[in-house]
This record gives structure tokens, sequence and C-alpha cells, in this order.
């Protein structure tokens, strides 16, 4: 599976940073899912390889503007660029609400079908090749986390076998290993004695606006990756109050380091965070903070950061490998 992230400001873009949208996809397919869409989502979209006639679904994480109104620039695109594949919409009834009056207000004739699919009675839906629940997270508007789970089966051949008994590679092997028996010096094989199955399971959990992190653990077992909100360090936190109903660093950090994760990518970062390393606010706090208590990966998403989740579980930086 891999991430790949379109916007991580909160609230406002910057220079540097678009507002909230993040891609989760299988690696080296073309069908992709998008979470969230923050205004100018597609004109991020347009500095990658995807292309909105292969998105299969968008999750809307919660109602809050910097989450969600690049959402009609991007249909009305869609239906321009020829999409005529009904496209998959989940999000609350605000969302659907939301979308249905820009259409009817805007003439937007979209010359394909929107299925709105309510969050509250999302449970395991197939979406795509991905099985995908939510989360109910706490915030000023109801939010919500999406899990996506990946399970591949994969059959690998028993090389050795298939050379001590003296059956050459062309054109068996490939036969056996789509599982199919065949007949070799009038004999017959059958492709369960040759072939073994690899199953892989891989969850990566893509949370909105939240300020309790524990409202993720009882299914955060067994997760590969959590991607969540970092908007504020701790001292900026207890300064603002939780007013805003978001997280600090040190508390999305000290959650996933309770729980024993693996993987932890931090976005969604107040505006004031600068990247210069100089700066009164820097970003660099932000990963300071985290990293002082969460001992698994940490990573602090960019626009356009490319993250890939191997087989190993391992999460990797594309952008610096
Ligand atoms: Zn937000
Ligand atoms: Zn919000």
């Amino acid at each position: 599976m891999e991430l790949i992230f379109l916007g991580t400001s909160s609230g406002t873009p910057t220079k540097t940073r678009n507002v909230s949208g993040v891609v989760v996809k299988e690696i080296d397919k073309k069908e992709w899912c998008l979470i969230d869409c923050g205004e100018g989502t597609q004109h991020q979209i347009l500095k990658t390889k995807l292309s909105l006639n292969k998105l299969k679904a968008i999750f809307i994480t919660h109602i809050h503007g910097d989450h969600c109104y690049g959402l009609p620039g991007l249909l009305a695109s869609a239906g321009m660029g020829g999409r005529k594949e009904a496209l998959t919409i989940v999000g609350s009834q605000e969302v659907f609400d939301y979308i249905e009056a820009v259409n009817s207000i805007t003439e937007l004739h979209l010359p394909y079908e929107l299925l709105f699919v309510n969050v509250d009675k999302l449970d395991e839906e197939k979406i795509g090749t991905f099985k995908v629940s939510s989360i109910a997270l706490s915030h000023r508007v109801s939010s919500f986390a999406y899990v996506f789970e990946l399970n591949t089966a994969t059959i690998k051949l028993n090389i050795t076998k298939l050379k001590k008994v003296g059956i050459p590679p062309a054109p068996y092997w490939g036969i056996l290993q789509s599982g199919k028996d065949i007949e070799f010096n009038n004999k017959k094989h059958k492709a369960i004695e040759y072939t073994e199955t690899l199953k892989t399971s891989k969850k990566i959990i893509v949370c909105g606006d939240n300020d309790q992190p524990d409202l993720l653990k009882e299914k955060s077992v067994k997760a590969d990756v959590i991607v969540h909100e970092a908007t504020y360090t701790h001292k900026d936190f207890l300064k603002i109050g939780n007013g805003p109903m978001h997280s600090s660093a040190l508390k999305i950090a000290e959650f996933a380091e309770n729980i024993g994760l693996k993987n932890l990518v931090l976005t969604h970062f107040s505006p004031r965070y600068q990247e210069e390393p100089s700066a009164k606010n820097n970003i660099f706090e932000i990963e300071s903070e985290a990293k002082a208590v969460f001992k698994g990966s940490l990573f602090l998403a960019k626009d356009f950061s490319r993250y890939t989740l191997g087989e190993n579980g391992i999460l990797t930086d594309k952008l610096k490998n």
C-alpha cells in the first residue's frame, strides 16, 4: 500500500503546504482513494500521475472547510474530463447536503453518478480492493478516521521440489502458479503439490481532526500505519486551550508509543510552524516533541510526500529514497 500527501496544512494553505488531502492506493496500481479534499486539491493532483478517471472513492473525515472545500471543483473537473464511471463518496449527512446544494445552485450536471455512503453505516465495506471501516473521533463537529485494510494472497512456487522432480520452467511453472494442474512425462502433477499460498494483510488508518487519540485504540490492533493530525506543539496547545479540539504532537506520540505502533505519520500542521529551523515557531519543534516519546518510525508529511508500506511492515519515505 502507499500514501501520497496532497495537503498537510491545517485551516489555511501556506506557500509550501496546501490544506488536507491524502491518497491511499496499492503500489503500482492506477486506482486510488482520496481522503479529504481541501480547496486546491485538484491543482495538487495535476502535479502527480493520479488520474481523476481512476479515482475509486472519496472519503471526507468531517465538514470543516479545510477538508472539503475542494470537492465541487474536483467533481466538476472529473466530469469535464470525461468521467462516466460512478464515484463513491463516503461521509456524514452534512457532506452529502453540501454537495447536493452546490450541485443544484450551480447547476452542476455531472455526467456520472455519485454513490453516497453514510459514514455511520460504513462497516467493513469493500471499496475497490480495500476493506474500509470508520472510527468516530472527537472534534468540534463529528469527525471520523478511515481504516483501510488490504488482504492479499500470493502463490509461491516450491522451486526446489520442481527442480528435484525435473519439471522444466517453460511452460509448466506459470501454469502451476496460476493454480492449474499439469501433465508432464505422461504423469499428472497437482498445482497444490508444488505451490504455497502466502497471505498478507496490511492496515493503514487515516484520521480526521481529533483531540482524543485513545478513541483509535480498539481498531489500532495490527495497524501498520496511523496518519494523524499534530496541529500544535504541546506548549502552544496549553496556551491556546482545547477550544479548537485538536491534538498536540506530544498527545498523539504518547498514544502511538503506548500501543507500540510501528509507523506514525503526522500532518495537518498549523501554518504558524515554518520550515526554517531559525524561525520562532518551526516544524522541527513538532518533530522533536514527538520523537522524545515515540520510539517507532516517525514521519512528518510534506505536500507530495509518498510513503510505501512494504510486506515487512516498514514504511519508506520515497522523497528521501
Ligand atoms: Zn482541519
Ligand atoms: Zn476540523
